[in-house]
């Protein structure tokens, strides 16, 4: 833990580059700091908790929107584009598996509808992939998706399980062994979307920011107040029962859920939406092969929504449900009032945020995302729950809850509020502030330099070790920090 003590008292001179406050310092907030201290700038990254991308879980990549059908083609478009960023940026926190979809023979929808959105995306990606080679991080783009018959998946139930799987059909054969193919419509979808781990990123954001002399890095800080003085915004942070009040020239609000309170601290009205969601952790330890993610579409929010299989190493499975006694929560979408910018959760959810979960809740919850699944891959009833579950609070802006490609607004001068929905957006976001920091004369010219080689030498070795510390630490199983396949 470092401290902000010392910026309280630093006089600002002529010379010396214009200070930057990052206030919260989970994937947007990080990835910012990141990408500003690759500028002349001298950047404070300051979090409340112990260690740096400590927020909501993070853990499937969304190259392309296609967990959400319910999106519009341009939010899908724009998702592609930035998780192709992110795999260069954080490269080694992604297992590179691909994902399965599955209409289910309950619900209405028909592949045949999913199909213009696919090619869509396939052709985007082999645009990208024309306008710079670098950008083909998600395999061939005539492969970005490929769909299988019943007759095709029904002839791999026989194959043997590979040891490490090389083909799409040697991905397939865990699940034709163990689909009700009954359950399901045909085609499958397998699409090139892959798995991202919140503790790899955190371990890469750490150890990328630690090497960068000019960003200073306070955990434990949390942020009470702000003022605007002479033009500079003086904070209010409280580090361990010790109140400082560094100054700062330009400040970033990455506050996730909380974000409202920094904005009530300023008097900025905003309108925004904050949910509360949870995946569970469970342990399969009759599954064979190597699985792929596994996705049965459904209609949010009823009792046939989504089911999400979400594959780690040593048989850890994680599971979204999304219905209202697994993934989401009655009363747990809430606005804000026009009293204020936070949207206020009830007692329950900050209880289960800050303090810990009732054991019964965990027991019932991970049992009926067990039973959920099972539905779809009978032996799955097999699971036992394999931890405590994946939770948090996640912002939405504005008053549109299936947004998903959000950003960063830019209210009063001098003052940034990043509010992405997923992590892939933190880098447009970095970028949008960069613009807004040369607009306002605090950087010379537009140039954004490459930011991948500062986290491109860490070797994943090095991410291994300090992401498992970290999942430890949060109370995590260690497979959750590991992956089943590199690039
Ligand atoms: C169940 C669930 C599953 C999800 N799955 C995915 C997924 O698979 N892929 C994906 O991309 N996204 C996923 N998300 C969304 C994703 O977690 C969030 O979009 C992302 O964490 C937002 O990042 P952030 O940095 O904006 O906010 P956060 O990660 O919430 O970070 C904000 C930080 O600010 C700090 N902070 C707050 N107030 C203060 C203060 N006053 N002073 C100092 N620090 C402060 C907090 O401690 C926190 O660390 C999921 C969310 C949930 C709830």
């Amino acid at each position: 833990m470092l401290s902000v003590m010392s910026q309280s008292s630093s006089v600002s001179t002529k010379k010396s580059p214009p200070r930057i406050g990052i206030i919260g310092g989970g994937v947007a907030g990080s990835t910012i700091a990141l990408h500003l201290s690759a500028q002349p700038l001298d950047v404070t990254l300051l979090e409340q908790g112990p260690s740096l991308v400590n927020g909501p879980p993070i853990c499937h990549l969304h190259a392309g929107g296609n967990l959400y059908r319910e999106i519009d083609q341009q939010q899908c478009l724009t998702l592609l584009r930035q998780s192709i960023d992110t795999l260069k940026l954080y490269k080694h926190s992604a297992d590179y598996r691909p994902t399965v979809i599955a209409i289910p023979q309950r619900d209405p929808g028909e592949v045949k509808h999913l199909l213009p959105r696919l090619q869509l995306l396939r052709d985007e990606y082999h645009r990208l992939v024309v306008q710079n080679t670098e950008n083909k991080v998600l395999g061939e783009p005539e492969d970005y998706y490929t769909l299988i018959e019943r007759d095709e998946l029904e002839a791999l139930v026989t194959k043997p399980l590979p040891a490490q799987p090389h083909t799409l059909q040697d991905w397939l054969i865990p699940v034709a062994k163990t689909l009700d193919f009954n359950q399901i419509k045909f085609p499958l979808i397998i699409v090139q979307e892959y798995g991202l781990s919140v503790f790899r990123l955190a371990a890469t954001a750490t150890i990328a920011l630690e090497a960068q002399p000019n960003c200073h890095i306070a955990t434990q800080s949390q942020v009470k107040n702000i003022q605007r003085i002479d033009g500079q915004w003086q904070l209010t942070v409280e580090q361990q029962g010790v109140t400082s009040h560094p100054q700062f020239d330009y400040i970033i609000n990455a506050c996730g859920y909380q974000s409202g309170t920094i904005d009530d601290y300023i008097a900025q009205p905003v309108e925004r939406l904050v949910e509360f969601k949870a995946a569970y952790v469970t342990q399969w330890s009759q599954c064979q092969g190597q699985w792929p993610e596994v996705i049965f579409y459904g209609e949010r929010g009823t009792p046939n929504g989504m089911a999400q299989l979400t594959p780690y190493p040593g048989g850890y499975f994680q599971i979204h449900g999304m219905t209202q006694d697994i993934t989401l929560f009655e009363q747990g979408l809430v606005k804000n009032s026009k009293h204020s910018a936070q949207p206020q959760l009830a007692p329950r959810f900050i209880n289960k945020l800050t303090k810990q979960w009732p054991p019964q809740l965990i027991k019932e919850r991970s049992q009926n995302a067990i039973d959920f699944m099972a539905h779809f891959i009978p032996s799955f009833a097999t699971a036992d729950i394999g931890g405590k579950p994946l939770f948090g609070a996640q912002q939405i802006p504005g008053q549109d809850p299936s947004l998903r490609a959000a950003g960063v607004f830019f209210n009063q001068k001098n003052y940034a509020r990043c509010e992405i929905v997923k992590a892939s957006s933190a880098i447009d976001a970095a970028h949008a502030i960069i613009d807004d920091l040369t607009k306002l004369s605090f950087l010379d010219d537009h140039l954004i330099p490459a930011i991948s080689p500062l986290t491109s030498p860490i070797t994943d070795k090095n991410i291994t070790t300090i992401g498992i510390a970290l999942a430890k630490e949060r109370g995590y199983p260690a497979a959750l920090a590991n992956r089943n396949i590199k690039k």
